[in-house]
């Protein structure tokens, strides 16, 4: 699961951290000594403490005590480049650059080589390509850039900071940042909302969309809901009977009309036999001839407007990358999407397309589908995604 970026990003980071090593063996020591005192003795003309919000140094720094820089920044290759042997350092924590990384990992007045802009902006651009060729969408690409970016020029990093764990997570806030869109927690949805939930599915035909149906059935019957399959997709030659087969295998119900019939009326039945019969949850499925179809997404407004869904779930291919972030867009402008189901990303070494549809739709992923089994399906959330990536 996405092996070709996560490779790809590891590249990226290690020669990253590698450019910001030399910028901090590049700090003549008298410079930092000089910050050093300058930060240890703040000007005495200052009788108002400075308010606290922004500018701050962490604390007051220690008192000039010789610090072995130098055994530090080796220590620092050393780890970088896995050796055993400890030169000898004096026992100083490490600061660790968890996320957020902002002030843990940086500091305005204290000490450390600031980040020029220019330095950085090589690199940058190579982190650009990269995403860009693993079918990252362009303004997600850019945007990952220009957060890390913001995270990095301009600030000083901490001597006592382990560069490569720093650097790492700056990516991962980048990352964090253009996933998070308002998360969905349709479990809770499903537990708190009035009976019958119905969700409705759109998406091109190809993509999943019924096996999807089919796991979200057997998510919810598991956790003891009733739930109803509305065969939707009356165009295409088959469909109904593949819905038929899920149903038998997973003991629920579907309403079904002839092949050729009108999809509305179908989901519109289904809901009517929830309410009759006090079952919990609707879901329908739909056709999905090519998106750009017009009779199609009128056809999806119809469904829309007759079953009233609650919720009108995405399920996109991540295997088709920047296409599946096209489709979501298409689908978004036609009837709403509330979230995405993003299938088949057990196989996808790219992870574009889960990069990039929600921040593009300005909606969330809520579920990928991670294999053949009814059992394949698993919450997405942005630091899911983001632990992939640098696991
Ligand atoms: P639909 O035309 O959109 O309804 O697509 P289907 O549900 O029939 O799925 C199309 C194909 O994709 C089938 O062979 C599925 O087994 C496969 N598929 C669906 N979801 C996943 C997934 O999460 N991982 C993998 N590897 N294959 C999947
Ligand atoms: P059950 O008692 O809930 O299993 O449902 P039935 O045994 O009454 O269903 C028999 C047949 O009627 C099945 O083929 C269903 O697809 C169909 N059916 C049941 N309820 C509805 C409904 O509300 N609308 C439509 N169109 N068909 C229904």
């Amino acid at each position: 699961m996405f092996k070709n970026l996560k490779d790809r990003l590891g590249g990226f980071k290690g020669k990253l951290s590698k450019k910001l090593e030399e910028e901090l063996e590049a700090v003549p020591e008298e410079e930092l000594r000089r910050e050093e005192r300058a930060a240890a003795s703040p000007p005495p003309t200052t009788t108002k403490a400075p308010e606290p919000a922004i500018e701050t140094p962490e604390r007051p720094a220690p008192p000039p005590a010789p610090v072995d820089r130098k055994a530090q920044r080796a220590d620092r290759r050393a780890k970088r480049k896995g050796r055993k042997e400890k030169p000898p350092r004096p026992k100083k924590e490490k600061v660790k650059a968890t996320a957020p990384t902002g002030d843990a990992a940086f500091t305005d007045s204290i000490m450390g080589k600031m980040l020029k802009e220019k330095k950085l902006d090589d690199l940058l651009d190579d982190l650009e390509v990269l995403l860009l060729e693993s079918d990252v969408a362009l303004p997600v690409a850019e945007e990952i850039k220009e957060v890390l970016k913001e995270e990095l020029v301009g600030r000083r990093l901490k001597r006592d900071v382990d560069v490569d764990e720093f650097i790492e997570a700056a990516l991962r806030d980048s990352i964090r940042k253009v996933l998070s869109v308002d998360p969905v927690d349709l479990d809770v949805y499903v537990r708190e909302h009035e009976k019958p939930v119905v969700l409705m599915f759109v998406g091109v035909n190809g993509t999943g969309k019924t096996t999807a149906i089919a796991r979200i059935a057997h998510r919810y019957k598991k956790q003891g809901y009733s739930v109803v399959l509305a065969a939707g997709d009356t165009f295409r030659a088959g469909a109904i009977e593949q819905l038929t087969i899920h149903s038998e295998r997973l003991g629920v119900k579907i309403i079904k009309h002839k092949a050729g019939s009108d999809p509305a009326a179908v989901a519109y039945d289904a809901v009517e036999h929830a309410k009759a019969r006090y079952k919990d949850i609707v879901l329908i499925d739909t056709a999905g001839r090519m998106q750009t179809n017009v009779n199609l997404m009128d056809e999806m407004k119809k469904i829309q407007r007759i079953a009233k869904p609650d919720q009108v779930v995405f399920v996109g291919d991540s295997l088709a990358g920047n296409d599946a972030v096209e489709q979501a867009r298409k689908f978004e402008e036609a009837v709403g999407i509330d979230f995405a189901i993003l299938t088949k990303i057990d196989a996808d070494a790219k992870g574009g397309a889960a990069l990039s549809i929600a921040h593009a739709v300005g909606k969330p992923i809520a579920f990928v589908g991670t294999g053949q089994e009814y059992d394949d399906l698993e919450v997405f959330d942005p630091d899911w995604m983001v632990d992939r990536l640098f696991a």
